[in-house]
């Protein structure tokens, strides 16, 4: 048995490197998906069979109430919501890290690693990195869904002297874990998790809501590794290769994410980056005010009719109003006419890594269509209209003007260098960071106020 269920966790951990290997791209995660479905399967059977379990009514209960919980709020949740439902979820991961460490502790015996007063050392080290990590988790994770839902400022705080307290818990952390290992002291294992759930507090407080996208793909990588904490724990190999490949895709995605915002990933781990400066200036986007030009859906789809290139750019606003058939059917209408019409997606619009590459192929735009930031952004230099629909941030020109700015040294889309640049949005609100956009303000910039399904739609009657 021992050695089917060995082959059978090594099967579902290659299902588990094909999903991630399918999700790297919109072509092929369809396929992703369905290997770590595979792999989930195989991985949940093996373990049910597995001659340690010993009773089956606990799990049913458990997967029956889990279950429920989650199928009802998957099918409640509204896609522009699921970064704070993702936060959620990773706190919950963390917070079974630290239960599954602290039962082992009280109850050595059942997971085979000693008895109370004298387990393993290893054990005992594993038992305090998943503590460790899961309580940064659980409440790193609480603070960011709290700031994402809107319950607390989005703004950093940020107080005198935070990175030296961070510095000082951390190093706290590592003498209490050496502490745990030496004396088997329970007093040192619930005071590991009392100091991790202040840490974890105290390293996304400081975090500003344009740097939020790091911060929940870098959560995820801390969900992760507790996961691998518990996999050791457990003496569970598939939850350990399932934990790492969770924590490292993690990372690789938040340093990618550091990369396109131009920011430090040592920075986000040690928390409150971009800290300073957006405390300086939130709110403020430093803008030369001209005048607004307001124009009609009617002026758009004249001019876009007559240009020879149309840059489209997506945004939180278009994941709001559910715009993306009604901007397809307007691409559509535009390639008719013969422009060369272009999606352009910034690495951090909307509210989760790659959430306008889902809505724009759950509307079936042409993958070929749809460019990153870096392979498009010299084109608005010769594009006779931007078409920015619901984006803000990601066009702000704040980033490289405005040292003071919280979203200073992000990368964005160069939007302005188009002939025309329209914006669509309804009325003139700052985006996610809270700054203005001087670029609503430029002559060459026409405002289509309006919910961005609605004022679509009207721009695809007045271009057939
Ligand atoms: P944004 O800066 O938040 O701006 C979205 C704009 O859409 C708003 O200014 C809003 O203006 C408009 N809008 C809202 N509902 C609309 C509707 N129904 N119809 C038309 N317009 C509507 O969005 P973004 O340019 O996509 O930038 C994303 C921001 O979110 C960045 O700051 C990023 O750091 C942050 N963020 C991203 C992630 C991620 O993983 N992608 C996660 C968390 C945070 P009106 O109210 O005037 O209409």
């Amino acid at each position: 048995m021992e050695t089917l269920s060995a082959l059978l966790y090594l099967v579902a951990s290659v299902c588990f490197i094909m999903a991630l290997r399918g999700l790297s791209s919109p072509e092929t995660s369809r396929q992703g998906n369905l290997y770590g479905m595979v792999g989930m399967t195989i991985a949940i059977l093996t373990t049910l069979a597995l001659p340690i379990v010993q009773s089956y009514w606990m799990i049913v209960l458990g997967i029956a109430i889990g279950g429920g919980i989650g199928y009802v709020i998957a099918k409640k949740i509204e896609m522009t919501a699921l970064p704070q439902l993702v936060a959620a979820f990773h706190s919950l991961v963390g917070l079974a890290a630290v239960f599954v460490a602290l039962s082992a502790f009280y109850s050595p015996e059942a997971y085979g690693i000693g008895v109370p007063g004298a387990i393993a050392k290893g054990s005992l080290v594993e038992m305090a990195l998943g503590t460790a990590i899961g309580a940064i988790t659980f409440t790193g994770s609480i603070v960011a869904f709290a700031k994402l839902q809107g319950l607390v400022t989005g703004k950093p705080l940020v107080f005198p002297f935070q990175h030296h307290l961070n510095a000082a818990l951390g190093v706290l952390t590592i003498l209490l874990i050496l502490w745990l290992v030496q004396s088997n002291s329970s007093a040192a294992l619930w005071l590991i998790v009392g100091v991790s759930l202040a840490l974890g507090f105290l390293l996304i407080l400081p975090i500003g809501g344009a740097d939020m996208p790091v911060v929940i793909s870098m959560l995820n990588s801390y969900s992760g590794w507790a996961a691998a904490g518990i996999g050791f724990t457990l003496q569970n190999n598939l939850l350990i290769i399932t934990g790492a490949l969770v924590g490292s895709s993690g990372a690789i995605l938040s340093y990618i994410m550091c990369k396109g915002m131009n920011r430090s990933i040592f920075n986000v781990i040690l928390g409150g980056f971009g800290g300073e400066s957006a405390a300086a200036a939130a709110g403020v986007g430093g803008a030369e005010r001209g005048t607004v030009k307001a124009g009609s859906p009617e002026d758009a789809a004249y001019i876009m009719k007559n240009a020879q290139s149309v840059i489209i750019v997506p945004g939180y606003g278009m994941a709001v109003a559910q715009a993306q058939h009604a901007l397809r059917e307007m691409a559509d209408l535009l390639k008719k006419e013969g422009v060369d019409v272009k999606y352009a997606i910034h690495p951090v619009a909307g509210r989760m890594p790659g959430h306008m590459n889902v809505l724009l192929a759950e509307a079936n735009v042409p993958y070929d269509e749809v460019f990153e930031l870096e392979d498009i952004n010299r084109d608005f230099g010769t594009a006779d209209v931007a078409f920015v629909i619901g984006a803000n941030d990601v066009t702000n020109p704040a980033a490289k003007t405005d040292p003071q700015s919280p979203i200073y040294g992000m990368p964005i889309l160069d939007v302005e260098k188009a002939k025309t640049v329209f914006f669509i949005k309804r009325g003139m609100a700052a985006g996610y960071a809270g700054v203005e956009n001087e670029l609503f303000f430029r002559p060459n910039t026409m405002m289509l106020f309006g919910d961005a399904k609605k004022v679509t739609e009207e721009v695809v009657k007045a271009t057939e």
